[in-house]
């Protein structure tokens, strides 16, 4: 009889322990991912053979090019199905949708005239374009209050419930009017965890550099961005992802591929993840887009700016338990890149029109 009632405390205390170990906070989450730089043109239409044309030297061939064996398909569609799997097969056939794909009446455009980067994070973040005063790419602090702090603020949590992984070191700048008010970890950065393994994958970032001073691997970012996932479990999550931008403008269209076809892993680790955790699963929505497209010609692909024809038009996808479209947006009204923060916001509870009046209306 006692060892029996011992037990019963025992299951008691098991049943009483286990949510608040497995389960964070109450409410839904919201994980935005931007992919630096992203053309309409692969997201859409996969490996684009005059633009790998390009990179080649004197005597070489397409056909020779192991990235074009591991890419090639007859079909835009099959190309990107080869070069993001997941992305294509899974998430925005079950799960998810994306809109900016010009062949199906889709459009999504920045509405920053400059298309680079800050400019085109800020207006994600803020919902509008300050093309006056946000105007180059030097890590000056933002002078507006972001999304992603308005939403810690009325959400009323703490700074790691509102997280930042950024491959590039000008996030630090970019998510935060107030610095530290927020989790940010972005570029070359250190990061500190409990878990000794993670503080060995924070080292290792320093012992393997890139060919760029401001930007480091985004297998890095990813991880952890994965690890405080799963050790803070954050309400909101930004994952930003860069390497698509660095080799295209290097020129390396191969590790453009390969970058997407990472990235789509990634993505297909962090969903599976998400739905693996009780308060995660089918309460967490998800927005990917890209600060910038590129030049949509041959010559330009490698770059993007206010003068660069195609840098303006860019994609938006969202994974949403409040949305039941899936697959390809067709023939709707054009979306804008200074949706994305009323969108965040909306899914959250809270109106950000009513706080910023100019910005662009949320998507649904
Ligand atoms: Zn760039």
């Amino acid at each position: 009889m006692q060892r029996s009632l011992a037990a019963l405390i025992t299951l008691a205390l098991c049943v009483i322990a286990a949510p608040a170990f497995t389960q964070g906070p109450p409410g839904d989450r919201v994980i935005l991912i931007t992919l630096d730089g992203a053309r309409v043109e692969e997201v859409f239409g996969g490996l684009d053979p005059a633009a790998f044309t390009s990179t080649l030297r004197k005597g070489q061939t397409l056909e020779e090019q192991p990235a074009y064996s591991r890419f090639w398909a007859d079909t835009p569609q099959a190309r990107r199905e080869k070069m993001m799997p997941f992305f294509w097969r899974t998430l925005m056939v079950r799960h998810g949708s994306i809109a900016g794909d010009k062949a199906a009446g889709s459009s999504v455009t920045l509405t920053n005239t400059h298309r680079f980067s800050y400019p085109g994070y800020s207006e994600i973040l803020l919902g509008e374009a300050h093309d006056d005063t946000i105007k180059s790419n030097d890590p000056l602090r933002n002078p507006y209050v972001t999304v992603l702090e308005e939403l810690k603020a009325r959400l009323g949590l703490p700074p790691a419930g509102v997280a930042v992984f950024g491959s590039w070191n000008v996030f630090d700048a970019i998510v935060e009017h107030t610095s530290g008010a927020l989790t940010v970890n972005a570029g070359y950065e250190a990061f500190e965890h409990p878990d000794p393994k993670v503080r060995e994958l924070s080292a290792m970032q320093f012992q393997t550099p890139t060919p760029w001073d401001s930007v480091r691997h985004d297998v890095y970012t990813f991880r952890l961005a994965m690890a405080h996932l799963q050790s803070a479990r954050p309400r909101v999550m930004y994952i930003a992802l860069g390497e698509t931008d660095d080799w295209a403008h290097d020129g390396r269209y191969d590790r453009v591929l390969e970058t997407y076809a990472r990235t789509d892993s990634y993505l297909e680790e962090l969903w599976t993840w998400l739905q693996s955790q009780p308060d995660y699963r089918d309460r967490t929505h998800i927005l990917i887009t890209t600060d910038h497209g590129r030049g949509s010609t041959v010559a330009e692909w490698r770059n993007h700016g206010a003068k660069v024809e195609g840098a303006q038009d860019v994609w938006m996808a969202f994974v949403s338990p409040a949305m039941s479209r899936r697959g390809e947006w067709r023939d709707h009204p054009p979306i804008q890149t200074n949706q994305a923060a009323a969108t965040l916001a909306g899914w959250m509870g809270v109106d950000w029109n009513s706080l910023r009046p100019a910005a662009g209306k949320p998507i649904r």
